[in-house]
């Protein structure tokens, strides 16, 4: 059939066949544009905060939000939101957000983002010192994280919540912190059961290389505590003169990255993980000090 009006009406067709095949063409643009935002936040979606009682151990923030800070309570959640208020003008303290023990924890706002809390303390992370002003502070219910082991429904929202700040304030993963990191023999919180490489393997915080750490292992390199003291140094952590002070700091270390042996002494593991963090987080620092290779 050559009908010229058929025709016109085939022709049609396939046009609009063809514009509807490249509107659909541009839809996997638009989706793998979204892929690149990372996965987490969309697999936790839903995020709730509610509103506590504030703390008055809060202050105008002055400074841009770099540091994240985990902590436990040490105290059951009704002790730890009394605590947290601050009431005591001796002792004023504050946190931004407290995850509960619940059997599904929920997360309680006391201070918002835009105030810095005081939670921190007297504390020191590479170049800082006090980081209230510079830090994010979230308190879990658990009355001692070297002891207890944290949920899985807890850890669940810790990544929530840390993925959501980390994001919005662009924190690098090495400045996501436990306060024994900055308080170095002062505090033990979070604890060594705190799920840290679970988190980082979600994204969250700083880790080692498994393939590097191995390669250091088998190379075997020693330090002096000379080295030992620079290296973490050089990572950030503040230490106190002499070799208690060290030690202090190396139970600090393993704490968060090799908790499985908190002992104060570095052995072939604790070096290799630390010369291994050093490398992927502070290669820049560790040129500035003119230290040989890692
Ligand atoms: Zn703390």
């Amino acid at each position: 059939m050559n009908n010229p009006l058929w025709s016109y009406y085939v022709r049609m067709c396939v046009l609009l066949i063809l514009t509807h095949l490249l509107v659909g063409c541009a839809t996997p643009t638009k989706s793998s544009k979204t892929a690149i935002t990372p996965p987490p936040i969309a697999k936790f979606t839903g995020l709730q905060i509610e509103q506590g009682p504030s703390s008055l151990g809060a202050e105008p923030r002055k400074e841009k939000i770099t540091h994240l800070i985990l902590h436990y309570t040490a105290g059951t959640l009704p002790s730890s939101l009394d605590i947290l208020q601050g009431k005591d003008p001796a002792h004023k303290v504050g946190i931004h957000y407290v995850i509960t023990d619940e059997p599904t924890p929920r997360v309680i706002r006391m201070v918002p983002e835009t105030m810095a809390a005081f939670h921190a303390g007297k504390s020191g992370w590479s170049e800082l010192n006090a980081l209230n002003q510079r830090s994010v502070g979230i308190e879990i219910v658990n009355l001692d994280g070297n002891v207890h082991p944290y949920s899985a429904a807890q850890a669940e929202v810790v990544f929530t919540l840390c993925t959501d700040i980390i994001r919005r304030n662009d924190i690098r993963p090495n400045n996501v912190l436990g306060h024994s990191d900055i308080a170095v023999g002062r505090k033990i919180d979070p604890g060594s059961l705190f799920p840290w490489a679970k988190l980082a393997s979600l994204g969250i915080g700083a880790w080692p290389l498994p393939e590097e750490v191995k390669a250091n292992l088998s190379k075997n390199k020693s330090a002096t505590p000379a080295e030992l003291r620079q290296l973490l140094e050089i990572y950030g952590y503040h230490l106190e003169p002499g070799e208690p002070g060290l030690k202090l700091g190396i139970e600090a270390f393993q704490r968060h990255f090799r908790p499985s042996k908190v002992t104060g002494i570095a052995d072939a593991e604790t070096l290799a993980i630390l010369r291994s963090l050093v490398r992927r987080y502070r290669s820049e620092e560790l040129r500035r000090a003119r230290l040989p290779k890692v």
